[in-house]
């Protein structure tokens, strides 16, 4: 699936497409191609982003090791060999985005990362103890081989950097709330928005809320979202899934599913009600959410996939006890 993302000039009007890409102008045409990872033989559940830079491609969101086959096929249907990769650009660490991040480096890519990610990316040991400890046995077949990557490849990136990657200027913008090391990478009026503006799958209207422990934090991610409103984007990538219509609307839409999910979860601690039975009266509101939305019953599914309701609601959870521990 190919995209095109239209830029818009200051007066609002369509640009046309520019021969070259002048890196230090936004009033141009960068092609973005939308790979489908088909993640778990499914569809519109994990994507990954190659930017054609005028200077060479930039991969953005690698995924997991288990889908590198289809990654690398979809490279390869495009004329791009993974040796021409020499810059990928993941949003935080978790293994749905960056599992495969060292396989790359070891092919000579550099990886750019938040900081407090990229030690996980050179000595991955703790990132798969706690998803192993999700995940268990499921492990392999999910995420597939997680290689560490050589500390001379990552990159360590802060806030407002500014990256020169494929003859383009990408900034990292640091966008905590569904874990402290995301950032969204933004390029003109263009961002790739990792987990930070939820989750929308195409054709549909529903914004799930993925909200995993241990990192998930209400205050931070409203702060992301009023930041993100704020930069004016005419496109956003999600990696689940490609790009919505309205960036704008769909971040006042995803915070109040934020807000509400909290609610929920607060509501059902007060109620003591144990692990299980929140999952379930979790699972069942926002299904019932969905569903209202008209999103379908394949389309639940992989909503599902893509974000474990039991996870969110482990995560929303922590986040209330360990702020009823700082004000009991
Ligand atoms: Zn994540």
């Amino acid at each position: 699936m190919g995209a095109r993302a239209g830029y818009r000039g200051a007066g609002g009007q369509e640009l046309a497409p520019a021969e070259v890409v002048d890196a230090g102008t936004y009033n141009s045409l960068v092609q973005i191609d939308v790979l489908d990872l088909e993640f778990q033989g499914s569809p519109h559940v994990i994507a990954s982003f190659l930017v054609h830079g005028p200077q060479g491609p930039v991969l953005i969101e690698p995924g997991p090791g288990s889908t590198l086959p289809t990654l690398l096929a979809g490279l390869e249907e495009r004329g791009v060999r993974p040796g021409d990769v020499r810059d990928v650009l993941v949003t935080h660490i978790h293994l749905d985005h960056a599992g495969s991040a060292g396989w790359w480096a070891q092919q000579g890519a550099r990886i750019f990362v938040h900081g407090i990610g990229a030690p996980h990316l050179v000595d991955p040991s703790k990132l798969l103890g706690s998803a192993t400890r999700i995940y268990g046995d499921r492990m392999d077949s999910l995420w597939g081989e997680v290689l560490p990557a050589p500390a001379e490849r990552v990159v360590a990136v802060e806030d407002g950097k500014v990256l020169e990657v494929g003859g383009l200027e990408i900034t990292a913008v640091e966008t905590p709330g569904h874990a402290w090391h995301h950032h969204v990478w933004v390029l003109g009026d263009i961002a790739f928005a990792g987990d930070a503006a939820g989750i929308l799958l195409p054709g549909n209207d529903w914004i799930d809320l993925p909200a995993p422990p241990p990192e998930f934090d209400l205050p931070a991610w409203k702060t992301t979202l009023e930041r993100l409103r704020g930069l004016g984007l005419s496109t956003l990538y999600r990696t689940h899934f490609g790009t919505g219509s309205d960036p704008q609307r769909e971040l006042a839409v995803f915070e109040q599913t934020l807000i509400q999910g909290v609610e929920w979860v607060r509501e059902m601690l007060e109620r003591q009600m144990d692990r299980d039975g929140m999952v379930r009266e979790f699972s069942r509101r926002m299904r019932a959410r969905a569903r209202n939305l008209g999103v379908s019953d394949e389309d639940a599914l992989r909503y599902e996939l893509s974000n474990p309701r039991s996870m969110s609601v482990d995560g929303i959870a922590r986040y209330l006890r360990k702020g009823r521990e700082r004000n009991p």
